[in-house]
């Protein structure tokens, strides 16, 4: 049995004059959570989709759990949850009545009992009887990721879960999402949040343009970027002698302190330390702060993925 769920290989897709594919390759790991981060437009939902089995790649090829999509997309489908869109629930129909009913459409005839489990974990116990209407945004989207496992699926696949919602929703979101991996299910999830994809995923791709600018977990793409930990210091010591520290790639001035970029914190830390010793001097208010997601996409693409999703070219 192979370790990935899903292999990607250098997909494609043209919507007339738009190339919203160019080539994406990735693999995701049995039991891992991994994330498609990007901003509006790179071609997120058109990759979730091929995996799915909605669209069709215009070139490469997917396996899912070992199967080809241009020969078994029927086999494929029925071993795949899907996270509906909220606004593809039925109006009229209660709760626990819609789950079922999207039951009936899988094939599977669930039983109230089992129903009512699912709605338990998911928090919506309580709103079983109630009309989609008169649940919360959270609710809603929760009532979708759940009719997502109506039958039973090994891998989830999960478009913008969080999208929209306040940060509580967001965690209580998060932690189903990690349950469910910890059930030993497969995550492809897609998302503009830095810190989503950074907290929950194993394993990020960077996608922008139609095409994958990297791929890794959250500290191999730091890494693999070189990104520099920033070390913030009062302004007391000569730029030159600074700049005669191991390991530093970078200085700034900023209101009365200094930054210091290193690519090797320990080294320099401890340098700037024996410095403050030999001169004599108390260095107190020193802050360290180590590169992030957010540094990386900055570094890849020039944009800053800010939290209202809205893509702003970077100042500096
Ligand atoms: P978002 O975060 O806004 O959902 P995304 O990363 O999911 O964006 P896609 O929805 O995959 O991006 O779209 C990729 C590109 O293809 C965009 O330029 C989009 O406008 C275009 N596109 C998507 N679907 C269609 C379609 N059915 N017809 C024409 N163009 C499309």
């Amino acid at each position: 049995m192979s370790e990935h769920a899903i292999e990607v290989h250098q997909i494609t897709k043209r919507y007339g004059a738009i190339q919203a594919l160019n080539g994406v390759s990735f693999n995701v790991r049995r039991g891992e959570i991994f994330a498609l981060l990007g901003p509006n437009g790179a071609g997120k939902t058109t990759t979730l989709s091929i995996i799915e089995g909605i669209r069709q790649a215009d070139g490469g090829s997917v396996q899912v759990l070992g199967m080809d999509m241009d020969t078994h997309a029927r086999q494929i489908k029925r071993r795949i949850g899907v996270q509906l869109q909220t606004t593809s629930l039925l109006p009229d129909l209660p709760v626990a009545d819609q789950m079922w009913l999207f039951g009936r459409l899988y094939g599977v005839a669930m039983k109230r009992s089992h129903v009512l489990a699912l709605l338990e974990l998911f928090g919506l116990r309580e709103q079983a009887h109630r009309l989609p209407d008169h649940l919360s945004g959270g609710q809603r989207q929760r009532l979708a990721l759940a009719i997502a496992l109506v039958n039973d699926p090994e891998i989830l696949v999960l478009d913008e879960p969080t999208s929209g919602l306040d940060p509580q929703s967001r965690r209580m979101l998060w932690d189903i999402i990690r349950k469910l991996r910890d059930e030993g299910r497969t995550i492809v999830l897609t998302t503009h949040y830095m810190e989503e994809a950074a907290t929950l995923a194993h394993r990020v791709g960077i996608i922008e343009a139609g095409k994958l600018l990297a791929l890794g977990t959250p500290g191999e793409l730091i890494k693999q970027l070189h990104q520099s930990t920033a070390i913030t210091l009062p302004d007391i010591f000569p730029v030159e002698v600074l700049a005669a520290l191991p390991a530093i790639v970078e200085i700034k001035r900023e209101s009365g302190r200094v930054v210091l970029y290193t690519y090797d914190e320990p080294l320099s830390y401890q340098a700037l330390m024996e410095l403050a010793r030999e001169r004599g001097l108390a260095l107190n208010d020193v802050r360290i702060q180590p590169p992030t997601l957010e540094d990386v996409f900055l570094q890849l693409t020039g944009y800053r993925l800010t939290n209202d999703m809205t893509p702003t070219v970077a100042s500096s």
